[in-house]
């Protein structure tokens, strides 16, 4: 019997409660739209609700000046489906956020998903009926659904981070948000414009902001390390060389410890002389993007294998920043790929511009946005746009934005009040038949998202139609497998650099978070080897009934 025919010969079982949908998926990002896909498949009835208008998640909403990938686009990109992967074109090395999108919504169109997504839906509550093992869904609209499964496929990066400055309402001027960009298009034609903030989103947008404003003053509370992306066009010969393997290229990418192929040096930076690293770095730097970080095998482990990767960027900085001053605020004094490293565009280029200034707000974080600009350092700056490039609430926040409660009405909120627990980044002990997509414990955000999302869409589909095709009706984590697979969590984060700073990855840029490394860091290969096993051992660490 083949696992449709497993499901659809028990959803739903004679014995259980009619419920309005088998499955209900929160998020038609990449991985609610696979997910929809993979269970239709299956035979299940889904329902997905989107609070967006359309369909692609991150690159819907992110849709600031400059927004692209920074894996690229021929990794960045689904593989489930071949004549999909050979049909579609990038155009780029880094697809921009406009060819993401109509990326998104060909797969859409192709495979007809949005007669089963509800747009503009948010979704405000999930309360588990234990009596009857199901799921009440509720929209802000207050529509209320019952489910057997609940998926929150809302995504690590979807909860916009707002910080809670005074005076927000009394400016006169526009705000915006990278992550809430609108629709309509922007134009900062003579317009002086502020940037809050200096990670990914505002290295992307703040050269391209600075050619149009009148002028443009950035705001930096901590300097970040940015690898040039070299861009370009690509070569369709190198297209037609990769798809013609693309099967194993996609499969060498999971071996890698990002789910990035790229050719890594297996040598620390100590163990070779000062010639030969600096060759080494100036290679990779030539290449551009992320896999800078692979040009040795210690960086992210080692603090002086680190420090030399960091001077070298820091030179760099120094080389093409003219002035001196502003170079040197620019350079970042932590630890290299500590928080997310940047691919940028002529990032630090910009700063030699009469019109862009840098205001380091390092000691003095701004007080009050006024009237007329804002004020930090008792200085007042004066705007007609202000943008706030300040991220996200990681990995949890879009979870906990929902009011979840599991057995016998426990909110989610109260069970992660000290930090999120999870096994495997999918399932949380008591929440019986709710899943996670990417999180927090799955190595998600450190890796090339969109085979992390198909691999856990296809998990939780699969174990679904497993569940529905032995006449069973819960899964649940076991809360001793969830305390191990934290420890172990914790352990390999330890041995990392990674986790030593304050960035996003440990909640630390949203004050009152607990501090608690969120993704999991032991490698994705490491990662799929344990998930392989726990299904061949016929759901280990997971209870069914
Ligand atoms: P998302 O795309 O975030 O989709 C989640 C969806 O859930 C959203 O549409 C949201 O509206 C919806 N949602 C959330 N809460 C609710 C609710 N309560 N009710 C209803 N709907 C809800 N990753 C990479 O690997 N490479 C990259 O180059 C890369 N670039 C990025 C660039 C930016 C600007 C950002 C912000 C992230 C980037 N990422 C990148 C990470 C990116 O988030 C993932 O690659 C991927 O798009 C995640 O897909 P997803 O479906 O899991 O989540
Ligand atoms: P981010 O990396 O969290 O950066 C936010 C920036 O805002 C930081 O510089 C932060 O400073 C600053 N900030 C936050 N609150 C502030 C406050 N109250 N006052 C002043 N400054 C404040 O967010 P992001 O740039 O949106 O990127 C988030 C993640 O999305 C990335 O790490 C990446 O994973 C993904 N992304 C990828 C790309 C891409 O190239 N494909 C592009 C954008 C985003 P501190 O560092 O001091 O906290």
């Amino acid at each position: 019997m083949t696992q449709t025919e497993a499901a659809s010969d028990h959803t739903p079982a004679a014995s259980q409660p009619a419920t309005d949908m088998d499955v209900i998926v929160v998020g038609a990002g990449f991985a609610g739209m696979y997910l929809l896909h993979r269970l239709r498949g299956l035979g299940f009835r889904v329902q997905v609700m989107e609070a967006g208008s359309d369909v692609g998640g991150t690159w819907y909403w992110n849709r600031y000046p400059g927004a692209r990938c920074d894996v690229e686009s021929m990794q960045y990109s689904y593989q489930f489906d071949d004549d999909l992967q050979q049909e579609w074109e990038w155009s780029e090395r880094y697809a921009t956020q406009p060819e993401i999108i109509r990326y998104a919504r060909h797969v859409a169109d192709r495979f007809d998903l949005r007669r089963d997504i509800r747009f503009d839906c948010r979704v405000a509550a999930a309360h588990l009926d234990e009596t009857q093992d199901v799921w009440r869904v509720t929209t802000e609209g207050g529509d209320t659904l019952t489910t057997r499964w609940f998926v929150m496929a809302t995504g690590c990066l979807s909860s916009a981070n707002m910080p809670d400055i005074p005076g927000v309402e009394s400016f006169r001027g526009a705000i915006f948000h990278t992550g809430q960009w609108p629709h309509e298009d922007v134009d900062f034609t003579g317009k002086r414009v502020a940037v809050i903030g200096t990670g990914s989103s505002a290295i992307q947008s703040i050269p391209i902001i600075a050619e149009q404003a009148a002028s443009l003053t950035v705001f930096q509370r901590t300097a970040n390390y940015a690898i040039p992306a070299r861009n370009r066009p690509l070569d369709p010969e190198d297209v037609a060389r990769i798809k013609a393997h693309y099967g194993e290229m996609r499969a060498q990418a999971k071996k890698m410890p990002a789910g990035i192929l790229f050719q890594a040096n297996d040598v620390s930076a100590r163990a070779v002389d000062d010639a030969e690293r600096q060759a080494r770095f100036e290679h990779r730097w030539q290449k551009g993007g992320l896999t800078f970080l692979g040009a040795f095998n210690d960086l992210l482990l080692d603090e002086k294998s680190n420090r030399y990767a960091a001077d070298f960027v820091r030179n760099k900085i120094r080389k093409t920043v003219k002035d001196p001053k502003v170079a040197e605020l620019l350079c970042p004094t932590n630890i290299i790929g500590c928080k997310r490293l940047c691919v940028d565009s002529g990032y630090y280029e910009t700063f030699n511009r009469q019109n862009v200034h840098l205001v380091d707000i390092s000691g003095s974080p701004i007080e009050a946005l006024t009237e007329s600009g804002l004020r930090t350092g008792g200085e007042e700056y004066a705007f007609d746009c202000i943008v706030f490039a300040t991220g996200f609430d990681a990995m949890t926040g879009s979870l906990l934005r929902v009011d979840i409660r599991g057995s016998e009405g426990r909110p989610l909120a109260e069970k992660w009040q000290e930090g999120p627990k999870t096994y495997l980044g999918l399932m949380t002990a008591g929440f019986p038949n709710m899943f996670m997509v990417t999180g927090p414990g799955s190595p998600s955000v450190l890796t090339n998202m969109l085979p992390s999302v198909e691999q856990h869409a296809e998990f939780i589909a699969d174990c679904i139609a497993h569940i529905a095709g032995n006449g069973l009706k819960r899964i649940e984590a076991e809360p001793e497998a969830e305390e191990a697979w934290v420890a172990h969590g914790d352990q390999v984060a330890g041995l990392t650099l990674r986790s030593t700073c304050s960035s996003w990855y440990v909640g630390a840029n949203i004050p009152g978070k607990p501090r608690v490394f969120m993704p999991y860091i032991g490698g994705f290969p490491a990662y799929l080897d344990k998930c392989a096993e726990v299904v061949a051992n016929g759901y280990e660490g997971f209870r069914l009934s």
